[in-house]
């Protein structure tokens, strides 16, 4: 059976969601296509959550202009859905005089690109700033518009806002092959053919192979490894801003990044790989991640950690996001090789696709589009008053289930009874935090598990931590 829409997006990270909850404003039949379990489950769920700034990117280039036009953005799309970000300012640091020189190439490049608010500081003011940095810090770029933004929730805020207005979310559904026919693209994946008027491609890390099934403008894109430590809560005061070093040509480099939650970021490393799967952490990547952040945080306390895990960056050849129609593909639109500063730009990429995929279709605006979301209430930020309040309407907010992070089964519930809700252990983790904390989910695991069957009306046997092969529970050994 063939299922027909305007627009199909292809991933669910926050480029995809994204776009879908922007095209979700005019008047179109859309679905989204995630080949994984669940929505969030490449670049978006694994990164730094910094909303940089802009100095970074090369004057002139797309991620220069999304990378200023996005950060632009995060007040009102974060208000709209109810997502946590911070404007904390970035500090890029000079180690020494010999480095000084690529702190005053940010700054131009930075100004050139129209990054408001840039400042040099020297090292008293520096050392005034971040009392904890190496005291050798001898230069520093003050970014003042840099932040700190919670990407899963980014991701699903916008995907839920999507839902609601109209897109229909598929996931476990990963796309084999798209070609025309009969004037329209037709969809392939193993479960379902789909086709539409228009594809918008934003399938992460394999963007250029969905890219290549339509267009002979051939793209590659390289998997970039980056490994990180996570450093406990009880050191979120140890550093105001995210404190970067001086970039090299793999990236930004190492930098010491407080989350909106409190845990602290070390990392990431950089290392090139040809397996687009491999999530694996190493001990050669650790040591590099944790010698690069003892060079910001010499203090660094050597049981501070409570886990490590990996991203994989979407660096295309090309150096470049590629952004809109394929030349050769009409109605095929790209955002592809979208890596760092993606997670900042990702609003504005979703508006401007949006504009573009609507105009190409004459499409009128949906006059129902609602752009408001709600979170799922945060309990463990909530006053006792607030928390009694919510006891009194369902008991559920008195049962705490993750002990860590204070989250209770009403917001384990909610997380799996929303739109696009959550499916499996990580799915609840990335929604509410249960799991994230100290433990790394070894209380409350059971007891999620529970909770997800009785929702999802389904064995435990079935349920999945988040990709196939990753089940908890076999069978029973005793009744
Ligand atoms: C280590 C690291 C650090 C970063 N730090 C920052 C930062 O601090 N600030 C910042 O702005 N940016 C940062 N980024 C970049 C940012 O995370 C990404 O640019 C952004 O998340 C990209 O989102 P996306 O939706 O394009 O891709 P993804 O999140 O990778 O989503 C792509 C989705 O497509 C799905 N997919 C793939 N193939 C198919 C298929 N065949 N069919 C269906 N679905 C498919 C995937 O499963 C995935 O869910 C970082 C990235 C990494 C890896």
């Amino acid at each position: 059976m063939e299922t027909s829409y305007d627009v199909i997006v292809i991933g669910g990270g926050v480029v995809g969601c994204a776009v879908a909850r922007e095209l979700s404003a005019y008047d179109l039949k859309i679905a989204l296509l995630e080949k994984a379990t669940d929505i969030c489950a490449g670049q978006s769920r694994a990164n730094t959550a910094i909303i940089h700034g802009g100095y970074d990117a090369k004057p002139g280039t797309l991620k220069a202009y999304y990378n200023v036009k996005g950060n632009g953005m995060f007040d009102e799309i974060c208000g709209e859905l109810d997502v946590p970000h911070e404007w904390n300012t970035s500090l890029v640091v000079s180690f020494g005089p010999d480095e000084d020189p690529q702190i005053d190439e940010l700054y131009e490049r930075g100004l050139k690109n129209g990054v408001p608010g840039l400042e040099i500081i020297d090292h008293d003011e520096i050392m005034r700033r971040e009392p904890n940095i190496n005291p050798e810090a001898h230069r520093a770029l003050l970014v003042n518009n840099g932040g700190i933004v919670c990407p899963y929730e980014l991701t699903t805020a916008y995907a839920e806002n999507a839902s609601i207005n109209g897109v229909t979310f598929f996931r476990s559904t990963p796309v084999t092959n798209i070609f025309k026919e009969n004037g329209s693209w037709i969809v392939e994946t193993p479960s379902a053919r789909f086709s539409a008027k228009a594809v918008v491609n934003c399938a992460g890390i394999f963007s250029d192979e969905i890219h290549n099934m339509v267009s002979a403008d051939k793209l590659e894109i390289q998997a970039r490894k980056g490994e990180y430590y996570l450093v406990d809560k009880k050191y979120a005061s140890t550093f105001h801003a995210a404190i970067f070093q001086v970039p090299s040509a793999m990236g930004k480099g190492i930098l010491v990044a407080r989350t909106v939650d409190g845990t602290v970021l070390l990392g990431p490393t950089a290392e090139d790989i040809d397996d687009k799967t491999e999530k694996r952490t190493t001990a050669e990547g650790l040591a590099k991640a944790l010698a690069g952040a003892r060079r910001t945080w010499p203090n660094l306390p050597g049981r501070a950690f409570i886990t490590e895990f990996t991203g994989l960056r979407a660096h295309c050849t090309r150096n470049e996001f590629i952004i809109g129609e394929a030349a050769d593909a009409p109605l095929f639109f790209d955002a592809a090789g979208v890596e760092s500063p993606g997670l900042t730009s990702a609003p504005a990429i979703g508006k401007d696709l949006a504009k573009m995929v609507s105009e190409a279709l004459h499409a009128a605006p949906n006059a129902k589009f609602n752009p408001i979301r709600k979170g799922i209430p945060k309990f463990r930020e909530l006053s006792n008053e607030r928390r009694a309040e919510l006891i009194a309407q369902n008991p559920d907010f008195s049962k705490v289930i993750c002990r860590c992070e204070t989250v209770t089964e009403a917001e384990i519930r909610e997380a799996i009874r929303r739109p696009v809700g959550a499916v499996n252990v990580d799915g609840i983790k990335i929604r509410t935090r249960a799991g994230m904390g100290r433990c790394q989910a070894g209380f409350c695991t059971p007891r999620t598990l529970e909770i997800l069957s009785e929702e999802l009306g389904v064995p435990l046997e079935t349920l999945l931590k988040s990709e196939p092969g990753s089940r908890y529970v076999y069978g029973k050994i005793f009744d």
